[in-house]
């Protein structure tokens, strides 16, 4: 991965969605473009331990589940299925391994020059390297800090990675742990969960909040929450971790009410710490540029401009949602500003999705938002049980919500449960950049029999017109 460096308009530090994708578009406008990484292979935190593995191992396991719980309402007795676990993270591993190969491919296609190494800025347009072969300095007109993020901590629980986790230890459990004890009820945490929970583990989630998935439209996540119940999490709502002992065979969590008293000790084989994810900027060296970091650690911008010139932030090491995507799009934005252009993210339109069965996707402002910014909404709504593909697939559980301006009809936000949403929801990402009415959606021509007929008669329900319930 090392090459010559010399002078580049543009040195990137970090090598995730948002790192190669502005390295990419820096590329294709004729930049000379530089990407430091530290690690030995491409993709961040995505493609190594975040996005891919995890939907490796939640596929595979959801079709385990659906061959000993699913298919026999269909007359089909699959029998004596068991799960090769060394196999399974084989086919993860190979997945990871494939796609950061390729996009060290896409680096030499777009003439971008690699240093393996872990880059600190050393002032205005210097860029130090540390890596194997020792330490060099690239000279740089623009600096772009895409260095992602990394677990919060939680005091009391020291992660070693065996077992007690981050995501990226839970990615490579060994053996499936008995008990699962899971830190909070987010995405981390309900797709990890999921996978375990299918693979064998009694799984116990503490959260902290009287609710799971913060942030996500309220109905949506209660919905979730009794869906999720039904396969067997155990959540612990309003509850705290106060600290976790390693006792010889077995894991000690200790737990209160998060407002204090009530103490329960929860006994597990491991337990994954998924509070959160905060940006990672250890030793960076933004005090030679005079930035600072600001609340939870992340790194102010304008339109990617941090307050110090020509260094640039993207991804998850600046504000927004934490996902790829968002990464990505701030990426290519950052590069095309760089290069005198007019970047722009619609933050509105980043579509999010969690990926357990059913899965959830939501794009646009929830209801709980809209009521806070006094905003006038209508709301339509439709269950998968009363759609004809769903029923013939016996996937019912979930509906489609579609919320919009009481005034304009413009699509304000939609909102998702049920199988295969994920693949749905940039449909409706592409409405709200459009800034369709819910009417648009409503007399769009959706192909029967499919599960998207739920979301269009979801749009009829905004005017009251609801044909198939
Ligand atoms: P990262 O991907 O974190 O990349 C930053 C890179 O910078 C890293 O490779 C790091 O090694 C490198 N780096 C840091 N400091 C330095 C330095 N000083 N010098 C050199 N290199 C440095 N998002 C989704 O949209 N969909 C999903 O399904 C999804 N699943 C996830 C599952 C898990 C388990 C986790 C943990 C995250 C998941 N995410 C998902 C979130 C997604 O991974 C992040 O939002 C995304 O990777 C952020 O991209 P980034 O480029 O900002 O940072
Ligand atoms: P999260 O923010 O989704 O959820 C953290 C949960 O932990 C929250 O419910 C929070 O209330 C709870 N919590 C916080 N402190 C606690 C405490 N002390 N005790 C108990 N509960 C506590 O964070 P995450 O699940 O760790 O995921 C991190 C990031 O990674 C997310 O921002 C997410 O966007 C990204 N991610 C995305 C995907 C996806 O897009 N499918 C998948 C995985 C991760």
């Amino acid at each position: 991965m090392a090459a010559a460096g010399d002078s580049f308009d543009l040195v990137i530090i970090g090598g995730g969605p948002g790192g190669y994708n502005c390295a990419i578009r820096a590329g294709q406008l004729g930049l000379k473009t530089a990407l430091v990484e530290m690690r030995a292979t491409l993709g961040g935190t995505c493609l190594n331990v975040g996005c891919i593995p995890s939907k490796a191992l939640l596929h595979a396991t959801e079709l385990y589940e659906q061959a000993g719980h699913g298919f026999s309402q269909f007359g089909i007795e699959a029998r004596d299925l068991s799960v090769d676990l060394a196999k399974l993270m084989a086919h993860k591993d190979k997945t990871v391994e494939g796609l950061t190969r390729g996009v060290a491919g896409l680096m030499k296609k777009h003439k971008v020059t690699v240093f393996e190494g872990r880059g600190r800025i050393a002032g205005p347009g210097k860029v130090t390297v540390a890596g194997a072969d020792g330490e060099q300095t690239l000279q740089t007109k623009h600096i772009v800090i895409a260095t992602g993020s990394e677990v919060t901590p939680l005091p009391g629980v020291g992660i070693d990675e065996e077992r007690i986790v981050s995501s990226t230890g839970a990615l490579s459990f060994k053996q499936v742990p008995e008990r699962l004890v899971l830190i909070g009820a987010g995405v981390i945490g309900l797709e990890l969960g999921s996978v375990w929970r299918r693979l064998g583990s009694q799984v116990t989630v503490v959260e902290y909040l009287d609710r799971i998935l913060p942030g996500m439209d309220g109905e949506l996540a209660k919905t979730a929450q009794r869906l999720f119940a039904r396969q067997g999490f155990d959540f612990r709502l309003s509850r705290k971790v106060t600290g976790v002992e390693k006792a010889d065979g077995a894991l000690k969590v200790s737990t209160e009410a998060a407002k204090g008293g009530e103490a329960e000790t929860l006994d597990a084989g491991a337990v994954i710490v998924c509070i959160g994810r905060r940006p990672y900027t250890e030793g960076l060296g933004l005090e030679t540029v005079g930035i600072e970091t600001g609340e939870r650690g992340f790194i102010p911008n304008e339109h990617f401009r941090t307050r110090a010139e020509n260094v640039w932030v993207i991804g998850d090491a600046t504000h927004g949602p934490m996902l790829a995507h968002k990464a990505e799009d701030d990426g290519v934005a950052c590069a095309e500003r760089i290069a005198g252009k007019a970047g722009h993210v619609n933050y509105l339109a980043v579509p999010s999705v969690v990926y357990t069965c059913p899965e959830i996707a939501a794009v646009g402002l929830t209801e709980e938002q809209l009521k806070e910014q006094g905003r006038a909404y209508k709301t339509g709504k439709f269950p998968f049980s009363a759609n004809s593909r769903a029923r013939a697939n016996g996937d019912t559980d979930g509906f489609a919500k579609i919320l919009a301006d009481a005034e304009t009809d413009e699509i304000l936000g939609a909102h998702l449960i049920g199988k295969g949403v994920g693949e749905m929801v940039a449909a409706l990402a592409l409405a709200i950049e459009f800034r369709a009415a819910s009417e648009d959606l409503a007399r769009t021509s959706h192909p029967h029999p499919t599960m998207t007929e739920a979301i269009r008669q979801a749009a009829m329900g905004v005017e009251g017109w609801t044909m198939q319930m």
